[in-house]
């Protein structure tokens, strides 16, 4: 991108922020007098356009009102005009969601171009902070293709990330701006793809200025992989040879160009990482980064920490706020450390309306915003330019791509404005209770596994008492962690040395949890993106304890439900300290055909 070209892109930036509410309002104008005929509208506004009366007649929604619309679409069954009037190219495939299946979103032309020029304004604010580093060298991302869906109307649903490899420009600028060989992207082994895109992101090292992948968890497990296996990566690097496992037809194309025996190389790698500490090793591995470019806000601010540890000062950007339902916003501060991340609102790409947050989010001893309740005020919505600094928010949309009032799921806390556009910092999804990488899953997913897992115990006559649950991302990848607390059925044998269960039985437990999990934490599972499921077997009593604790702590105890998931470390630590027994599930869940 040439000088004049990015500042004519952040000259914009200030225009639309400036003319926040005019653009709204144009914008829901038009997105109504397009589609206000369609089969979804028609049923509300007959035929209206009058903006109050959508927000009176529409109803706010979540993906599964809209589901029975979408799946007519997909299916073959009705034209996409029952939703909106513009012509379909696709769907997104959106994890965004707790339990389920993956949403399918519709996307238009006009859609696919809006994603790209997010991308065009990230680029253009990172020039403004780094100058140009395309003109100085290369990106070592580790991005990873999904293979596309294909539904029975013929049209194609793709992870939004997926369909923008896929683009004629993207694959242009591969070779000369990336590191990782478009096969290696496309590799559907992700091991495989894994391995190779470190191997070549080594051998270019001299050539890296950036590192990064879109989460924060990405980065890190890729750094963990470099652990895990550094002698075999050098090894390669030194003979010239790519490792027999690699078997990919992409992948051994792509090395058979680029590895050549460099023993040279070979040898410094070992050196740097052989060191004890591998603190800081990022930039001894690519020395002429100049930052890490990862999602680092929200699920992913657990991982910062470590992040900073192996990358040893290099700013961490978190670019970009966006989902498969719309490019929402931008971080035009990207130096600030990723706890003081606020985003600036886009409005641009589509109609926003924020529905407030009954408590206020407080912020916890690390900055991190938590939600003390997730139940609305009312429902009321609130327009884009009248939000409240402090304030909590759920964002609706209401988008040119068939999204009509509709709910993301995502939680906001407004910290400001930039012009007269909101900036806000990312709190959370509505409904989780765990979530070690980008899956979410809620308390009524992890309900549901437990009552079919703990159901593998009543024929040995023993029960479940008392269970809670915990995200461990203390290694990577993370994993679940479910306590249990079990009583033989009769009897006074307390089991407190947990060798009364067989291993067999509460492996078994482990696996059925996985099984009766949602859709994306099994993909995750297959993928190594997440580790084995754990169930830790604690004393009798140690569930007593822990409510003793939360009663200390200000819980009424006439209110005092087990939390079905914990995240305070005191917590953890009353039943961690209690634990008489560890089981691992043994294999990946069953997926769907
Ligand atoms: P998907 O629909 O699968 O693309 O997932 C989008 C979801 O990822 C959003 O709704 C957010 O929950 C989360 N997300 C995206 N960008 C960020 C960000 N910058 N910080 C925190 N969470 C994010």
């Amino acid at each position: 991108m040439a000088t004049n070209d990015y500042e004519s892109v952040l000259k914009m930036l200030e225009e639309i922020t400036t003319n926040a509410r005019q653009i709204q309002e144009q914008l829901l104008g038009e997105i109504l007098s397009k589609n206000a005929e369609t089969e979804y509208l028609q049923g509300f506004l007959h035929g209206q356009t009058d903006k109050q009366l959508f927000k009176k007649n529409v109803p706010i929604v979540t993906y599964d009102h809209i589901k029975p619309y979408i799946d007519r679409i997909a299916n073959g069954k009705a034209s996409s005009d029952i939703l909106l009037v513009e012509p379909l190219i696709g769907f997104s495939l959106s994890s965004g969601t707790s339990g389920g299946q993956p949403k399918l979103i519709p996307i238009t032309a006009e859609s696919a171009n809006v994603t790209a020029a997010l991308g065009n304004l990230h680029l253009s604010l990172m020039i403004k902070h780094f100058g140009d580093l395309s003109q100085v060298g290369k990106r070592m991302e580790l991005l990873f293709a999904k293979p596309d869906v294909e539904t029975p109307s013929g049209l194609k649903a793709s992870a939004v990330t997926t369909r923008a490899f896929k683009e004629s420009s993207f694959q242009a600028i591969l070779p000369k701006l990336y590191t990782s060989p478009y096969e290696t992207i496309f590799c559907p082994d992700t091991k495989q793809s894994t391995y190779c895109q470190l191997l070549f992101g080594l051998i270019q090292r001299d050539e890296v200025v950036v590192i990064g992948s879109i989460f924060a968890a990405t980065v890190l497990r890729g750094i963990k992989f470099i652990e895990n296996n550094w002698r075999e990566l050098c090894s390669n690097i030194k003979t010239g040879k790519i490792s027999d496992w690699i078997t990919d037809s992409g992948c051994r194309k792509a090395a058979s160009l680029i590895l050549k025996p460099n023993p040279k190389l070979a040898d410094l790698l070992e050196d740097t990482c052989s060191c004890k500490s591998w603190e800081g090793i990022v930039r001894k591995l690519w020395p002429k980064t100049k930052y890490i470019g990862t999602v680092c806000t929200g699920a992913m601010l657990q991982f910062s920490a470590e992040l900073e540890f192996y990358c040893g000062g290099l700013p961490l950007v978190s670019g970009f706020y966006a989902c498969s339902e719309g490019a929402i916003a931008i971080n035009i501060e990207p130096l600030s450390k990723p706890s003081d991340v606020s985003y600036t609102i886009l409005p641009n790409t589509v109609y926003y309306e924020f529905l407030p947050i009954k408590e206020d989010c407080v912020t916890d001893s690390q900055n991190q915003v938590q939600l003390n309740t997730s139940r609305h005020k009312d429902t009321e919505t609130v327009d884009l330019v009248n939000v409240k600094p402090g304030q909590c928010y759920e964002i609706l949309v209401t988008s040119p791509t068939g999204l009509y009032r509709y709910r993301v799921g995502d939680i906001i806390k407004v910290t400001g404005f930039h012009n007269n556009t909101p900036q806000f910092q990312f709190v959370g999804r509505q409904n989780v209770a765990l979530g070690v990488d980008m899956e979410r899953t809620s308390e009524a997913d992890i309900l549901k596994a437990v009552a079919e897992a703990k159901a593998l115990l009543d024929p040995f006559g023993l029960i479940l008492t008392e269970y809670t649950s915990y995200g461990d991302t203390s290694s990577t990848p993370g994993h679940y962690v479910i306590f249990w607390e079990i009583k033989p059925k009769e009897g006074n044998n307390n089991n407190d040395n947990g060798k009364e269960l067989d291993p067999k039985v509460m492996e078994e437990c482990c696996s059925k949890m996985e099984d009766s999990l949602h859709f994306t934490y099994r993909m995750y599972r297959k993928e190594n993106i997440i580790a084995a499921l754990e169930i830790r077997v604690v004393k009798q009593g140690a569930f007593e304890l822990l409510l003793d604790y939360f009663v200390s702590n200000g819980a009424s105890l006439s209110q005092y439900k087990t939390p079905i998931c914990i995240k305070s470390k005191e917590a953890l630590n009353i039943l961690d300290s209690r634990v008489i027994a560890k089981f691992f599930s043994p294999r990946t869940p069953i997926q769907d055909n």
